[in-house]
């Protein structure tokens, strides 16, 4: 059965004050009235202990997430983060791919494979990113480009190990801009996607599989946007630290 998700992800944001105030306030909320969804959170690496005790006392309401891992097994790579780590904190999910880390750290296709190869050999869910760049979308390529993306990182795994990913559409051009794609859009990229799934993997597979929607997703537009059929939750970048936001559209199913 498909789960719908809400995931936040904080990127390179708030003190350790400022992550312990927002994680309790998330769970406050959270406790008070649960939403009809699984709530992850991803804060930066070194918030991770922090968040997943706090969640540990809340009966475990909110699920931690990483926000990126190394596409190594573990040695002399100074500064990243194995796997292997993220397991021994019990992470659940680690997101892959993102815009941010494609654009500024040059990470490839080829490269964010061998990073769910290693999450999954760990059995974290990874949230798997793709997304088309505004002058893709214009040009008319939107559809070839996520194609491309999601066959290139992910289409050699088994069905088995398929079964585990959670797939993120982030269209660039939404994300940080206030540019919310319509709920039309969004709909028609995540069927889309849910079409070359079941290609590839067959009917069951697809169906099960979560395809989260990520780009100025907020309070104000996530029930028009979760309501499509094939929309199974957010992917939250600004809207995630605000507390009451968050909550709110965790609970817009
Ligand atoms: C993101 O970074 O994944 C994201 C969706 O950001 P925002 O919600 O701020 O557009």
């Amino acid at each position: 059965m498909r789960k719908n998700i809400v995931a936040g992800n904080w990127k390179m944001n708030t003190t350790f004050q400022e992550a312990e105030e927002l994680i309790a306030d998330i769970l406050d909320s959270l406790e008070e009235q649960a939403p009809n969804c699984e709530v992850v959170v991803c804060p930066p690496s070194v918030y991770l202990e922090l968040a997943s005790d706090y969640a540990g006392d809340y009966d475990n309401l909110l699920s931690i997430g990483a926000q990126n891992v190394s596409e190594y097994e573990k040695g002399a790579y100074t500064g990243e983060i194995a796997a292997s780590m993220l397991a021994s904190m019990n992470m659940d999910y680690c997101i892959v791919g993102h815009s941010e880390r494609r654009k500024y750290f040059g990470e490839t296709n080829q490269q964010l494979a061998l990073k769910v190869e290693r999450l999954l050999e760990h059995a974290i869910r990874p949230i798997f990113c793709c997304g088309e760049q505004l002058e893709e979308r214009e040009a008319g390529n939107h559809f070839k480009v996520v194609e491309n993306q999601i066959r290139e990182a992910l289409f050699h795994f088994s069905s088995d190990e398929f079964s585990n990913l959670v797939i993120a559409y982030e269209p660039v051009w939404a994300i940080g801009t206030g540019k919310t794609a319509t709920a039309a859009q969004a709909q028609e990229m995540h069927a889309f996607i849910r079409s070359l799934i079941a290609e590839k993997y067959g009917n069951q597979t697809a169906e099960d599989t979560t395809i989260l929607y990520g780009g100025s997703c907020n309070a104000a537009n996530a029930k028009e946007l979760f309501a499509n059929k094939d929309v199974d939750g957010g992917l939250i970048g600004g809207a995630s630290l605000k507390a009451n936001d968050f909550v709110t559209i965790a609970r817009s199913f």
